[in-house]
């Protein structure tokens, strides 16, 4: 049965309730009902387990914008996305992945924020877009308290009521979406809108960007197995479609390895993600990368392949035995569904059939 209880992040009246299915620590399986999934109408559904609410609800830890975490929250529902699992800090020895959500903490989750207005107008208008679905209908939200704005203000990636209606009205004047008469404000996409939305969810990225590669990085026992992976499997593979490849330890970077990681993803034309030995780390960068709908091609080796995570499983991976297999099937895959790169290499037996 939920019950009801007030948001512990946007304090509107939402519901709990316990949660299913299981956690891996470690090895184990262990019961997930010690969790809770929250409904809101403001930050959507998200998962949290008791000792965080607290936190979260203790105004003393309250480094945190509840409009940005609640806009957050929202936006991985409105994308259709497995609920976050909000973690107030790393725990070490909290589960390493659950089956219904997704863990994320809550600094990680705040360096989603977009920090630009027109930053801001974008990810509205793809949420806009994402719950339109298609051409013709309208989205109507009810009057805020406010003379001029709008109650739904995490939807609208605002703080208040005026700027979720300052964000419909620039939206408007540049052409992306249209006012209807409604009992509220009523909004539908322009087909500028619509294109606008397509160019953002293809990524803004220029093609001559390099893919993103989130893999493993083989710890202390399995580095070279993993360097071996990245040279001879997923680099050649990206490189043959004429695309170039980054790895992030390849680079040089600097503390805020985190900003630089979440970087490189924005700006990618896709994402390679290798969820061999199902690190946290990738499921993570992934997970963000679809957010921006950025395409993601997955791939597993295959005695890991059994354990792949819940929701990760039914999108399509390439299950691979050797980097050599992986390099053809990959090349495939790019070339099948996102299209020759800038830099085709100079050879002729280019892969010929999406795999
Ligand atoms: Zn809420």
């Amino acid at each position: 049965m939920p019950e009801d209880l007030n948001c512990p992040i946007c304090e509107r009246n939402a519901s709990r309730t316990a949660l299913s299915g299981t956690a891996r620590l470690d090895n184990l399986e262990v019961d997930c009902s010690f969790l809770s999934q929250i409904q809101c109408p403001l930050c959507g559904v998200f998962v949290l387990n008791r000792r965080d609410e607290v936190n979260l609800r203790s105004p003393r830890l309250r480094y945190w914008n509840p409009h940005h975490v609640s806009a957050l929250l929202r936006e991985q529902c409105i994308a259709d996305l497995p609920p976050f699992w909000l973690r107030d800090h790393e725990e070490q020895y909290a589960p390493v992945r659950i089956d219904a959500a997704t863990i994320i903490t809550l600094r990680e989750l705040l360096t989603h924020w977009p920090q630009t207005v027109p930053e801001r107008l974008d990810r509205c208008l793809c949420n806009l877009a994402r719950e339109l679905k298609r051409g013709g209908r309208m989205k109507v939200f009810p009057q805020g308290p406010e003379q001029r704005g709008i109650a739904d203000t995490s939807a609208l990636f605002a703080e208040d009521p005026a700027e979720a209606h300052y964000h419909i009205h620039a939206l408007k004047r540049q052409g992306y979406v249209e006012e209807q008469l409604a009992n509220g404000v009523g909004v539908t996409l322009s087909p500028e809108g619509w294109a606008r939305v397509a160019e953002l969810i293809a990524g803004t990225a220029s093609r001559a960007n390099p893919a993103f590669v989130a893999m493993w990085f083989g710890g202390e026992c399995e580095i070279q197995a993993m360097q071996g992976l990245y040279d001879a499997g997923i680099k050649p593979g990206i490189e043959d479609a004429g695309y170039k490849a980054l790895r992030i330890d390849l680079v040089e970077h600097n503390e805020y390895i985190m900003d630089e990681v979440l970087g490189n993803i924005r700006r990618a034309p896709f994402v390679v993600a290798d969820f061999t030995q199902h690190r946290n780390g990738v499921y993570f960068e992934a997970g963000f990368a679809r957010g921006l709908g950025i395409p993601v091609i997955h791939t597993c080796r295959e005695d890991c392949f059994g354990k792949a995570h819940f929701d990760t499983q039914q999108l399509n991976h390439i299950v691979w035995k050797t980097p050599d297999e992986l390099q053809h099937r990959l090349c495939n895959r790019i070339l099948g569904t996102i299209g020759v790169g800038p830099n085709p290499p100079a050879r002729t037996s280019m892969p010929s059939r999406p795999s």
